[in-house]
């Protein structure tokens, strides 16, 4: 039992002073108190907030982030960048998907995420044979959280075919040759080790009808994400092959509901985003990643006017800064609609826009619920209130500085499920983890 006390915490309620936060041995929130007594626990500096789960990440794809920001002049997209990630991955094994994994995580904490949800899709050898464990690169994953200090839970990934024809997987792509029964291996195994994980399908054009239903079937309860409509080119083809959008077809093959994560529901009609907001779904937005790679605008407007769900990822990780993602996600949307605020919605928008994000994100991560509150998972940060990003702000202007205005970071403590693995804006390790992933680089870009 770990306990923090915060001068003042942002609660569901509102704000709070003098919170007591006490959370058991699952790292879960068992106690909270305001106007408490200091007597046992640790006193944490600064003003508390949640901290977000990170609903995306391939955590491998920290290492390419800004390798690929020169273009040889022809059509550069989605397509062309993935061709340089694959590329790039053919020469990563399990020590070097740690190093980058761990340094990830370290740079994840800073930027405000407790937890993520690693969406782990490089399961075999160069070669596209299996590890003599099965599970070797999640295990890499899960050494580079522990590393870390940061939540994790493991999605690993249903991969199968290389389009929604049920075309054989590409030379490049048997990394990542994963049916559901090895899905179901691989989770076992890493939950005897007390690991957390969940089902991720690739996408419709990497997972056929079959393997959908037979994964289902396998994991009848617990997260399941999907990367569902990035690309105008995915909806396309899947209209082609099947006469359906990919999200219409999703919703033909499975019960979605509040089990699901749609990781880049980007193109959907207003039909379909009223579907999956009434749906319980959450809906996973990378909005730094889906500005890199030009995939187009999330319509945050149409989700909010059904009440829908979402969460933030950072994907390809080329921002790992939380309050960041919040700030594109909306600006996105402001520029296309010319409009600040939607009609209807009063109130803090950053602040709106931050706890929306902490409760998807708990959500997608399959807990019952997220923020400090009973039973949440013990996610915190403690922001200095004195940082000029802060100044003279109080109450829920605290969230809208934070999302709106971040010059330089005030996030100093950063407690996950109770332990705190940032304190005063350093991680313990960084020093070390930080020079096996330069060489780690070294040796991968050279
Ligand atoms: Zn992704």
């Amino acid at each position: 039992m770990a306990a923090f006390w915060f001068h003042s915490a942002r609660l569901p309620t509102g704000w709070a002073q003098g919170v007591r936060i006490e959370a058991d041995s699952h790292g879960l929130i068992a106690k909270i108190e305001t106007h408490a007594d200091r007597d046992g626990a640790e006193v944490i500096s600064g003003v508390a907030v949640p901290a977000l789960a990170n609903v995306h990440s391939h955590a491998f794809q920290r290492a390419m982030a800004g390798l690929a920001e020169f273009s040889d002049g022809g059509r550069d997209d989605f397509w062309s960048w993935r061709e340089r990630m694959y590329a790039f991955l053919q020469r990563l094994d399990p020590d070097d998907i740690e190093a980058i994994a761990a340094q990830t995580y370290v740079e994840m904490l800073k930027g405000g995420y407790g937890s993520v949800a690693e969406f782990h899709y490089v399961h075999r050898d160069p070669s596209g044979d299996w590890y003599s464990d099965k599970a070797a690169t999640a295990r890499a994953i899960v050494r580079g959280a522990q590393t870390a200090g940061l939540g994790l839970l493991v999605l690993p990934v249903v991969y199968l075919t290389s389009g929604f024809d049920g075309a054989a997987l590409k030379p490049r792509q048997m990394r990542f040759d994963c049916a559901p029964q090895d899905v179901a291996d691989i989770r076992s195994a890493l939950e005897k080790d007390g690991v957390r994980t969940g089902l991720s399908l690739h996408s419709l054009r990497a997972a056929p009808e079959s393997a959908v239903v037979e994964a289902l079937a396998l994991s009848p309860s617990g997260p399941v994400h999907i990367h569902v409509a990035e690309q105008i080119g995915e909806v396309e083809a899947c209209l082609a092959q099947t006469g359906r959008r990919p999200v219409e077809r999703l919703f033909d093959l499975a019960p979605v509901d509040d089990r699901w994560c749609l990781i880049h529901a980007t193109h959907m009609t207003p039909e379909e985003t009223k579907r999956v907001s009434l749906s319980g779904a959450v809906a996973g937005l990378c909005p730094s990643t889906e500005g890199n790679l030009g995939d187009g605008l999330f319509d945050l407007p149409g989700l909010e006017a059904h009440g829908g769900r979402f969460g933030i990822g950072t994907d390809s990780h080329v921002s790992l800064n939380a309050p960041e993602e919040l700030r594109w996600l909306d600006y996105g949307w402001r520029i296309q609609q010319r409009r600040r605020f939607a009609e209807g919605r009063a109130g803090h928008r950053g602040a709106d826009l931050w706890l929306r994000a902490v409760e998807g994100g708990a959500r997608a991560l399959g807990e019952s619920k997220g923020g400090l509150q009973l039973g949440a998972r013990a996610d915190i940060l403690a922001l200095d209130a004195n940082h000029p990003t802060l100044a003279g702000r109080s109450g829920d202007l605290i969230l809208d500085a934070l999302v709106f205005c971040h010059q330089g970071n005030p996030i100093r403590t950063v407690i996950s499920g109770g332990v705190a693995a940032v304190r005063d804006g350093r991680h313990p390790h960084e020093a070390a983890i930080a020079k096996r992933y330069a060489q780690t680089l070294s040796k991968l870009v050279a």
